[in-house]
């Protein structure tokens, strides 16, 4: 099979070798340092300020989306919400559960967030805001310049959902003003699920001091505590962290971050100049899109674009990532991030091509 989605995504050889060996035990010092190391890399790819640190959460991207809304604010917060598809829509599910008074910017989904959204919020008291960086649903990136620029103005704490856009898009903790951002093991990292990853900057460590967190899986400071040490309060997935620990050494090794945004806009803008002559619709404008994810609408009557899916995985054997609800049937995305090459790229456009001339799509 060859796995276009959106994680887990294809894994490196180097990964895969690693994912045979023994699981060691890790309350050792030798743990600890390749935990440090992994901190301060992980850091340095998010480009955060100085003081800023990890928690390392097992548990899959959402584990770090809910653990940041309860470790970040509180009733006594009002924050902004940016819903434009179904990860968007889970942070309103997260506020709602934990009661954090929100107001939700809700988009049509596939369109950009604008100044024109933000502008009524202007001076309004508000002291949270929770925004992805790619919407993976829809593959639209938001401005994040923009974003920051509005939050540094009014004094509002940015937490940003970079599960799946870290990596594939450029992104600065320090040049955006984040003061909290999240990724997982299983998106452009390509590790096996198990983990994820929240960077915190000084006021985000001061926050969650503050906020005294009623759950004991999910707390902060706890995790920062036990981290100053190179360690985590409970088991973590250690396999994933040791090649968590060889993958950022080979990014760092290749070329650092830049490169992989680089990677990745080359891989997108590939795939997107292959398919001009499909039955195809962008789902979200090009300029608007992240290098992460394509989503595309079949445009020819009658196509549904879950039964493609379902043809390219068992006839083609590929697997390209299907969308949920609402958009099930008019939207299929195809994933650019993991270990994915040019040839198997020409390998599912090929296939697109067979579905045409078998008058399937
Ligand atoms: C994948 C993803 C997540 C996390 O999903 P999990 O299935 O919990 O790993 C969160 N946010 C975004 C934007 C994602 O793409």
């Amino acid at each position: 099979m060859i796995n276009f989605t959106v994680g887990p995504v294809q894994m490196d050889e180097e990964t895969r070798e690693l994912g045979k060996e023994q699981i060691p035990y890790f309350r050792t010092p030798e743990f600890s340092s390749i935990m440090k190391e992994n901190e301060s890399l992980l850091c340095k790819f998010f480009d955060a300020p100085e003081g800023s640190r990890l928690v390392f959460m097992t548990g899959s991207g959402t584990a770090s989306m809910e653990g940041g809304v309860m470790n970040f604010f509180s009733k006594d917060d009002k924050v902004l919400v940016v819903n434009g598809g179904s990860f968007g829509h889970r942070l309103v599910e997260l506020c709602q559960i934990h009661e954090i008074p929100f107001t939700e910017i809700k988009l049509d989904y596939g369109k950009p967030l604008t100044k024109e959204h933000l502008a009524q919020f202007e001076g309004k008291g508000y002291t949270g805001f929770l925004v992805q960086l790619c919407e993976t649903s829809t593959g639209v990136l938001y401005d994040m310049n923009m974003i920051g620029d509005f939050c540094q103005r009014n004094d509002i704490f940015l937490f940003v959902d970079a599960v799946s856009g870290f990596m594939a898009d450029y992104f600065s903790m320090k040049e955006m003003h984040v003061n909290a951002a999240i990724t997982g093991s299983q998106k452009a990292l390509a590790l096996p699920p198990s983990m994820s990853f929240t960077v915190l900057d000084k006021k985000a460590i001061e926050r969650c001091q503050k906020i005294n967190v009623k759950s004991l899986y999910f707390n902060y400071p706890a995790y920062l505590k036990d981290g100053q040490r190179g360690q985590t309060p409970f088991t973590p997935a250690v396999g994933t962290l040791l090649q968590l620990n060889e993958k950022l050494k080979r990014i760092e090794a290749g070329g650092g971050i830049k490169n992989q945004n680089k990677l990745a806009r080359e891989r997108a803008k590939y795939f997107r100049s292959s398919i001009k002559d499909l039955p195809f619709k962008l789902f979200s404008d090009e300029k608007d899109s992240s290098n992460c994810v394509t989503a595309l609408c079949p445009t020819k009557e009658g196509v549904n674009a879950h039964r493609i899916f379902e043809i390219i995985k068992d006839e083609y054997k590929i697997w390209i990532c299907p969308n949920g609800g609402d958009m099930a049937e008019k939207v299929f995305r195809v994933g650019h991030i993991g270990s994915i090459s040019n040839e198997e790229i020409d390998t599912l456009t090929a296939a697109f091509r067979d579905l045409v001339k078998r008058g399937l799509l």
